[in-house]
C-alpha cells in the first residue's frame, strides 16, 4: 500500500532522512521506532509533503513524492500530527466535523462520527466540551477521531502516548489494535519500544535517519541488537 524507496528529507540545508525504504501492507499495523531525534516525524512530514524530500513514495500504486499535502491527504494518507493540532477553542464535536474535509469523507461524515464515537465512548460523552480543556489523552483521542473522519486508508500516528497516563496510554493502544481490526492500515512512529513492536505486523528502526534495523514485530523484540541499544541489554 506504501512503498517508499531511497527516501532522503531535509530541513532547509540540513538532511534528516538517509535513503529510508519501507513498506506498509494493506490492513497491517506497521511501525517504526526511534529514540528522541531519531527522525520520526520528520518521516511523517515527508511522506506527507510536508517538508522537502526527494525520493520514491508510491501509495496504492501511485507515485505521491512530487504532490503537495492537500492531494496526499485526498487520496487517503492522513497523519495525526505529535503536538495534534486541534482547535482549542472549539468543541470536540467542532474539531471532529473539520476532518471530514476531503471530498470521500464529507458524504457519509454522519455515519463516520457515530463510528468514530462509538469506537471512543470517553471522547461521546464529551462532545460539546472545548478541545482547549480535554485532558492530555483526551485530546489525543479527538486528534486520532478527527483523522478518522477523514477516511484515512492509511493512517500514520505520530507518538500518540507520549507525555500521556499509563492508563490512557493502554487504551490508545487498544484504540489502536481496534482501528486496525476495522480495516484501516496503520504507520505508527513511536519511542514506546515493547508496546509498539507486540502490535506490531512489520517494523523498523530509525537511528540518526536510518532505517537500522526491520522484521516482524515480535522478531524485532527478540533482537539481540534492539535489545542492548533499547531496552537495557
Ligand atoms: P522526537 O521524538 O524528539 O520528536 P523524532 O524522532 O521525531 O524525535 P525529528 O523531530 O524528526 O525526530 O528530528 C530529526 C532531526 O531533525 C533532529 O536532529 C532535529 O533536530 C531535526 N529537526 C527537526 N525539525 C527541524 C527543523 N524545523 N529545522 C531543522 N532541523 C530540524
Amino acid at each position: 500500500m506504501l512503498d517508499v524507496r531511497a527516501l532522503n528529507a531535509y530541513y532547509g540545508e540540513i538532511q534528516v532522512l538517509y535513503d529510508v525504504a519501507l513498506q506498509v501492507h494493506p490492513g497491517e499495523v506497521a511501525v517504526v521506532v526511534g529514540a528522541n531525534g531519531a527522525g520520526k516525524t520528520s518521516l511523517i512530514n515527508a511522506l506527507s509533503g510536508t517538508i522537502d524530500r526527494e525520493g520514491e513514495i508510491h501509495f496504492d500504486g501511485t507515485a505521491i513524492d512530487r504532490l503537495p499535502p492537500h492531494e496526499v491527504a485526498e487520496m487517503g494518507l492522513i497523519q495525526v500530527p505529535e503536538d495534534r493540532h486541534l482547535f482549542p477553542f472549539l468543541t470536540v464535536r467542532e474539531n471532529l466535523d473539520l476532518g471530514a474535509y476531503p471530498t470521500r469523507a464529507r458524504p457519509v461524515a454522519a455515519q463516520t462520527l457515530q463510528e468514530v464515537l462509538d469506537l471512543m465512548p470517553r471522547l461521546k460523552e464529551r462532545t460539546r466540551q472545548v478541545a482547549g480543556s480535554l485532558s492530555g489523552g483526551e485530546q489525543q483521542l479527538c486528534a486520532i477521531g478527527r483523522a478518522l473522519m477523514s477516511k484515512p486508508r492509511l493512517l500514520m500516528l505520530d507518538e500518540p502516548t507520549l507525555g500521556l497516563a499509563p492508563i490512557m496510554v493502554s487504551l490508545v493502544f487498544d484504540l489502536i489494535r481496534q482501528i486496525r481490526d476495522t480495516g484501516t492500515t496503520i504507520l505508527l512512529v513511536e519511542q514506546n519500544v515493547n508496546r509498539s513492536l507486540a502490535l506490531a505486523d512489520r517494523a523498523y528502526v530509525l537511528e540518526g535517519g536510518s532505517i537500522v534495523l526491520e522484521g516482524g514485530g515480535q522478531a524485532l523484540l527478540k533482537d539481540e541488537r534492539l535489545k542492548a541499544a533499547y531496552l537495557g541489554g
